[in-house]
């Protein structure tokens, strides 16, 4: 089953305490795109400038993406620049380009207009909407933002939050949009605004996953010596997410059981835990579904503890 994905595909500048990086590509639609490629097969659509280099576009065409929604505009493409802290976990912006996507509207081809899987990628909520009104269909709709957005466009983000199953915040986004010192109080709200799930990123520290029906599941986070880069990390989450639910079928409801959502997660982490370990989707260009499974039994292995216990 293919995954659609509107986003951002963007050139980045990244500096990290121990390197830079200039112009590489970015993008969480970038991400999203490469992760999940390794499930599936992912119909893209954003916007790029002239100045796009070829070799990316060339890149996924030996992937199983589809191009057909990804416009090629007179212009320059969007870039972004960041610089992180010594923990890797946060980051300042410190530069955006909108470029061509100042004024982009994205325009759903007609075969991908009944996709069942759909992943709102970091765009500006009103485009986001836009999408969810191009695709009336989709089993799981999956919704990633930024702290920008919630600060700038907070009425239009509600309205996308109102309309998906599956919510991806950082722990700090989720302060900032609920206002609630408390993340579980905050999830509260957010389940309470009709979202089947909230995915809480955590960043080094993993991913908990809270369901309208009372689920709960802590996903362990894969630990990685060196971190060279952790931009992209929640888009190649989601792209592990929904690459994984791709291959399984739902239940008789069309919904998907919820140890197959908490796989789902798993490889999200695993996915986000490559990304890592390479500037840009350096990671991703070489992974395989072994490396995906290697490290699946190691999470297993390190979050298993024995529930054959008694208190005197
Ligand atoms: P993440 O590290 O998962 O938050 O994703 C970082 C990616 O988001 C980078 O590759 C950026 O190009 C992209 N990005 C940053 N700011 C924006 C924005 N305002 N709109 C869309 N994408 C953005």
């Amino acid at each position: 089953m293919s995954i659609l994905v509107v986003g951002s595909v963007a050139l980045d500048t990244v500096e990290t305490p121990f390197a830079r990086i200039e112009e590489t590509l970015g993008g969480a639609a970038s991400y999203f795109t490469t992760a999940a490629s390794l499930y599936n097969q992912v119909n893209l659509v954003a916007i790029v400038g002239s100045d796009f280099p070829r070799e990316h576009l060339d890149f996924w065409c030996n992937r199983p993406v589809n191009l057909k929604g990804l416009q090629i505009k007179e212009g320059r493409t969007f870039r972004w620049t960041a610089r992180y802290h010594i923990d890797m976990n946060t980051r300042d912006t410190l530069d955006t380009q909108l470029g061509v996507y100042a004024d982009f509207h994205p325009s759903i081809p007609d075969e991908y207009r009944s996709s069942r899987l759909l992943f709102l990628a970091n765009i500006q909520p009103d485009l986001q909407m836009e999408v969810l009104e191009q695709v009336s269909n989709a089993r799981l709709t999956v919704l990633d933002t930024m702290e920008l957005w919630i600060i700038t466009t907070r009425p239009q983000l509600t309205e996308v939050i109102k309309r998906v199953d599956v919510l991806l915040m950082s722990e700090e986004e989720i302060r900032q949009y609920t206002h609630c010192a408390s993340i579980v109080a905050g999830v509260r709200q957010l389940l309470d605004m009709g979202l089947q799930y909230v995915v809480v990123k955590q960043g080094s520290y993993g991913a908990l996953l809270f369901g309208a029906d009372g689920t709960y599941f802590s996903a362990p986070t894969y630990p990685l010596e060196e971190v060279i880069d952790p931009t992209g990390a929640g888009d190649a989450f989601a792209g592990g997410f929904l690459g994984y639910l791709s291959n399984v079928e739902p239940q008789q409801d069309n919904h998907y059981a919820v140890d197959e959502i908490k796989r789902g997660v798993v490889h999200g982490n695993i996915i986000g835990s490559f990304v890592c370990e390479d500037f840009s989707i350096g990671r991703l260009r070489t992974l395989a579904m072994d490396d995906v499974a290697k490290r699946y039994r190691s999470l297993v292995e390190y979050s298993h503890f024995d529930s054959d216990w008694h208190s005197r």
